[in-house]
């Protein structure tokens, strides 16, 4: 099992699109800085969405301007389409990525793309990419959401996603990560997709998972991609944004108890816990009454807590 993991924290952008109030530009700034601190190396500023959209996204231009200056950080940019990647590039993400639905029902619904459409989209974008000048040219990832199930469609066939996952690499993209955008995955699941999908496209070209909590079973299906060779996991300060589909429930993997899990473990993260669990307050002051998750935040660190050795 590996040694080291890259947590990406998504709260910034996934946490704060799920939740109505817009979080304070100098907020969202001191949080990104005060993560980046605490030894977060990369992390999910922002979307590229017409503010009319999404107004909790309206600043990320400005974000990621600002996050660019913190050293040591990667900083990544959710774009919906080509026009969302020149405005990424433009602001110099480190990172782009895109939402591919593997369900086409969901991709419809949501960004009105077919399959074909949002193959066309990302081929066009990975074009951008490549035209751009030697060493400004940022990494460009396709999630593929709903590949563990959609909330329309229900399973969606592994064939369908492998297939997918091909055409998107075959566009020009650097890689592809899972997203279980809806909470349905289980770890069997987990290691049967990672599994699929590396043998099509290549062991190094699916290294990130976008896991939920929505079931309880964030942390397991950790546990399965990290037996697969998984070396990058998405996640989210106090699970923040909850699940639109269970009250109560965080929406993404709580960063906090994922940090925790991988430090006892000896798997090293590079992520100072004591820090981070500080940066709760600059949330919680910033949205006062919004619900924050994790079990380890509550319960604290256990005596005698030992972090793997860098
Ligand atoms: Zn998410």
């Amino acid at each position: 099992m590996t040694k080291s993991v890259t947590i990406s924290e998504v709260g910034p952008r996934d946490g704060l699109q799920s939740v109505d109030r817009v979080m304070a530009t100098e907020a969202k700034k001191a949080w990104i800085k005060a993560e980046a601190e605490a030894g977060v190396s990369e992390i999910e500023v922002g979307s590229f969405v017409p503010p009319s959209l999404l107004p909790q996204m309206a600043d990320t231009a400005e974000i990621v301007t600002f996050a660019k200056t913190i050293p040591n950080l990667d900083v990544v940019a959710l774009v919906p389409n080509l026009k969302g990647a020149e405005r990424a590039i433009a602001c110099g993400a480190d990172k782009i990525s895109i939402p591919f639905s593997m369900s086409e029902t969901h991709s419809i619904n949501n960004v009105r793309k077919d399959h074909v459409a949002m193959i066309a989209e990302i081929k066009a974008i990975a074009d951008l990419v490549a035209q751009q000048p030697e060493g400004q040219r940022p990494h460009f990832e396709v999630g593929l959401s709903t590949a563990f199930g959609c909330t329309m469609e229900g399973p969606v066939p592994d064939d369908q996603i492998v297939r997918l996952a091909v055409a998107a690499m075959e566009a020009g993209v650097a890689e592809v990560g899972l997203s279980d955008t809806t909470g349905y995955a289980n770890p069997a699941q987990v290691t049967r997709l990672v599994r699929k999908v590396k043998a099509a496209i290549g062991a190094n070209k699916l290294n990130t998972l976008h896991l939920h909590n929505t079931r309880g079973l964030g942390l397991a299906n950790v546990m399965a991609g990290l037996a697969e060779g998984i070396t990058t996991f998405d996640s989210s300060l106090g699970g923040l944004g909850g699940c639109p589909f269970a009250p109560g429930a965080s929406g993404n993997i709580v960063t906090e108890d994922l940090v925790f899990m991988l430090e006892a473990m000896g798997i090293d993260t590079g992520i100072d816990l004591e820090k981070l669990l500080k940066v709760r307050d600059i949330v919680a002051e910033a949205l006062p009454g919004e619900p924050l998750y994790g079990f380890t935040p509550d319960a604290g660190l256990p005596l005698g807590f030992e972090k793997a050795a860098a």
